[in-house]
């Protein structure tokens, strides 16, 4: 694949809100072959003050993109990883009551319908399966360290080895788990957890498997110190630990180099894309973790890493989305772009269910 240019802009100026449509708003930014291309600035923006604005500038709107995204994007093999909490489903005060709208299963049902859809999040793979409720995505749970996917001849030495780590087949496709010698340590900290943070009211420990994550969203601020301190007091007894944090969570992991963005790869490498200059990895999420993710997509050289949130912050991510109703209508236009598009349909035609 050449090197792409970025497009010019000779567009007019507008006030730099939120674009909903994509004409002619937003700066392009995509990934070439080689290099991530960052919007030209647009040209005498009415109104940038707000630091959101500013921000926008930087990671442009993926709807206001969509279509230059989707030129990037014909005659490519665009596979689609979602993040679930605060991209599918929106933040809540229970963990457990994280549910996805039923137009937001519909909509990812549909996206799955047309890509290779993989969901990776930090809960447990069962947890998220059982939110999600979809039988036609690939589903990563604890941060991409417990993945179902399909089973694929072994390509590289990389994959080699991970799989050497633990495998496990079931029907067609491959359990994969890199952190499963750490299974018995974990449920060790989890049983000590429950036990020392069961006086903090608010508390929530949540067994994500290969993870544990700390809630602490309920729990009054002037707990919170007491909560981090008996957490990381109990780590100390854990060399092979770390605390990592998420939004309004704690969460103890094991230490192996092992993330979203690797998960990310070895979903592509499964699905046969590993080394494919043709595949088009558009990554949606809105969490630090998610930034793992960016990054692999960065280092690929191509692909869309998109970041939800409602304001500005730091991420490697080259567009965004505002929140789970904007991430609804990007599925939505995805599906339809990929409904009306029959160039990309005959790129399918060799996937199968896809
Ligand atoms: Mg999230």
């Amino acid at each position: 694949m050449g090197l792409q240019k970025p497009h010019s802009h000779k567009q007019k100026a507008q006030p730099i809100t939120r674009p909903k449509n994509d004409e002619n708003n937003g700066g392009d930014c995509f990934i070439t072959s080689n290099l991530l291309i960052n919007p030209p600035s647009i040209i005498t923006p009415v109104s940038s003050d707000s630091p959101y604005n500013s921000w926008l500038l930087e990671h442009p709107s993926a709807l206001g993109s969509f279509d230059r995204m989707m030129k990037v994007a014909r005659g490519k093999r665009i596979v689609v990883f979602l993040d679930y909490d605060g991209t599918l489903s929106p933040i809540v005060d229970d963990p457990d009551r994280a549910f996805m709208s039923d137009e937001m299963r519909a909509a990812v049902r549909e996206v799955a319908k047309y890509f290779p859809t993989a969901i990776i999040s930090g809960r447990s793979r069962d947890k998220v399966k059982e939110f999600v409720q979809l039988s036609n995505v690939y589903y990563a749970g604890s941060h991409g360290m417990d993945i179902m996917a399909p089973a694929r001849p072994l390509k590289s030495s990389g994959e080699a080895k991970h799989l050497a780590i633990s495998i496990d087949k079931k029907d067609n496709d491959v359990l994969f788990q890199p952190a499963q010698k750490f299974m018995p340590a974990i449920q060790e900290i989890l049983a000590l957890l429950e036990e020392k943070t069961g006086n903090i009211q608010g508390a929530k420990i949540e067994d994500n498997r290969f993870c544990i994550s700390v809630h602490y969203r309920r729990v009054r601020e002037e707990d919170y110190g007491i909560l981090e301190e008996k957490v990381k007091s109990l780590l100390q007894n854990y060399p092979d630990f770390h605390l990592t944090t998420g939004k309004k969570v704690l969460e103890v992991r094991p230490s192996i180099e092992w993330n979203k963005g690797h998960a990310l790869d070895y979903l592509l490498d499964t699905l046969g894309f590993g080394n494919s200059s043709e595949v088009l990895p558009l990554y949606i999420g809105d969490d630090r973790t998610d930034e793992d993710a960016f990054k692999a997509i960065r280092s690929r050289g191509q692909g869309f890493p998109i970041i939800v949130s409602t304001i500005p912050k730091e991420t490697k991510a080259s567009h965004s989305l505002h929140d789970p109703s904007e991430v609804l209508t990007f599925l939505l236009r995805l599906a339809r772009w990929r409904k009306g598009s029959s160039t990309s349909r005959s790129t399918f035609s060799n996937l199968g269910s896809w």
